[in-house]
């Protein structure tokens, strides 16, 4: 149980942390790229400037006619300017294309205005290699002189920005376990009030119960002997009688709290005994065939072809499966059928009781083996039960590292099954 919860505590953590980490991780790397665009922008607008500014004082040395070819950087494809840039294309206002270096455009300018990130379709590139791409308007005295159009490639960028991604892709996982690990230290020291509160409420329960059963004893034999005393026809005989129900019933319900106290976790291994389970099923419904005799009820025993033997603590193992053959019998109308299964499989042997009886409705299947819940309380207090049988079974396949399940459907029947591990002491 603080097992689980600790597990499910750590998975809690991680699953948490690891949520934040990877939206941190992708809040990172989205921050990057950005950055590495808007640097590559502010280069391209820088560029664009200074071009702009040669045209300018082609313009203001009244040569309005503007003959770019004495503009350097358009004229040859060898001025600094130029470095980094894969074309630079200059459009007159009226959107024409006037003069180029890099790869033929087309002769009308057709994109819109600003940063763009696109594919050059330039056969002497590389195929579909991704630029970054300015059209900006150069602004004369009179109006707009013409659009500056240049672009630059974005293989380094894209290049940091993958190392970044592999970075990134092999640094979460890490940080992931890093952070299973924390959670599952953390969960432990978490735990550690609880477990303490859980196991001195499990000693006092035990001492309470030890405690209770004196008493409990001394009043049900006290009450017998009157019973015994007094005649049938006495005015103490029904008060007695009562009494010795209530001693029955609270001392049923004291043993049950201190087997459900004593026996927590798994066992002891010197509590274990090699245990033939077949016969121990065997004994079991024996004692049980008088009671379903008495209720009309059709008990039989299916055992196996072969030996079935595994360590186990035989006292508790018969107490679990007697609570699920109790039960059986309890909610188990006269006419109905109770079957008995001991199955080998290679590593486990699997018991089955199987009755017509009752049934349990879908709703309450999740909660039947919780402590002190019964489906009908009412049922279940006419047949005297405190809704511990199932908790109590439960408990004890645990200590056994097995598994217990249930099957039923109402008015059709149930089907308990026990898994227990057969392995070599
Ligand atoms: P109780 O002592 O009340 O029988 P259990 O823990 O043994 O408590 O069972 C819990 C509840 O599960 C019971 O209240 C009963 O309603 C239901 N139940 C258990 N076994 C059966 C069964 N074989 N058929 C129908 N209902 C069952």
């Amino acid at each position: 149980m603080f097992n689980q919860s600790r597990r499910n505590l750590a998975r809690w953590f991680t699953l948490s942390m690891g949520g934040i980490l990877v939206l941190f991780a992708g809040v990172i790397y989205q921050i990057e790229a950005k950055d590495k665009v808007e640097a590559l922008d502010r280069l391209l607008h820088d560029k664009t400037r200074v071009m702009a500014a040669s045209v300018h004082y082609e313009v203001r040395q009244g040569q309005s006619q503007v003959d770019l070819s004495h503009v350097p950087l358009l004229g040859t494809g060898s001025h600094p300017l130029a470095e980094d840039l894969i074309y630079v294309r200059w459009y007159n206002a009226q959107g024409r294309l006037v003069r180029f270096f890099g790869a033929s455009p087309p002769s009308q300018l057709e994109m819109s205005l600003g940063y763009l990130t696109v594919q050059s379709t330039d056969p002497l590139l590389e195929k579909g290699i991704w630029l970054r791409q300015a059209t900006l308007p150069v602004e004369g005295r009179t109006g707009t002189l013409g659009y500056l159009q240049v672009a630059t490639p974005l293989a380094e960028t894209q290049q940091r920005l993958q190392q970044l991604q592999v970075a990134l892709t092999l640094a979460v996982p890490i940080a992931l376990g890093l952070i299973a690990l924390t959670g599952w230290i953390l969960s432990g020291f978490a735990m550690q009030p609880i477990r303490q509160a859980y196991q001195q409420l499990q000693r006092f329960t035990a001492d309470a119960s030890h405690e209770l059963r004196s008493p409990i004893s001394a009043i049900l034999t006290n009450a017998q002997l009157g019973l015994l005393i007094a005649d049938d026809n006495s005015r103490y005989h029904a008060p007695l009688e009562n009494i010795v129900d209530s001693a029955k019933s609270m001392g049923a319900l004291v043993n049950n709290l201190l087997l459900l106290a004593r026996h927590q976790g798994q066992l002891a291994p010197e509590s274990l005994k090699l245990t033939n389970l077949g016969d121990l099923l065997k004994n079991l419904v024996t004692q049980f065939v008088t009671l379903a005799e008495q209720q009309a009820i059709d008990l039989t025993y299916e055992p196996p072809e072969q030996l079935i033997e595994l360590w186990a603590d035989p006292d508790l193992l018969r107490q679990a499966i007697e609570n699920l053959l109790n039960n059986a019998c309890k909610y188990t109308p006269a006419g109905g059928v109770i079957l008995v299964r001991l199955m080998p499989y290679p590593d486990w042997a699997v018991v089955q009781i199987i009755d017509t009886g009752a049934g349990i409705p879908e709703s309450d299947l999740p909660y039947v083996f919780d402590r002190f819940y019964r489906v009908d309380a009412q049922r279940s207090q006419d047949s005297g039960g405190f809704g511990l049988g199932l908790a109590i079974a439960r408990q004890i396949v645990h200590a056994h590292s097995g598994r217990i399940h249930v099957a039923s459907e109402v008015g059709k029947g149930s089907k308990f099954q026990i898994e227990l591990p057969i392995k070599p002491y």
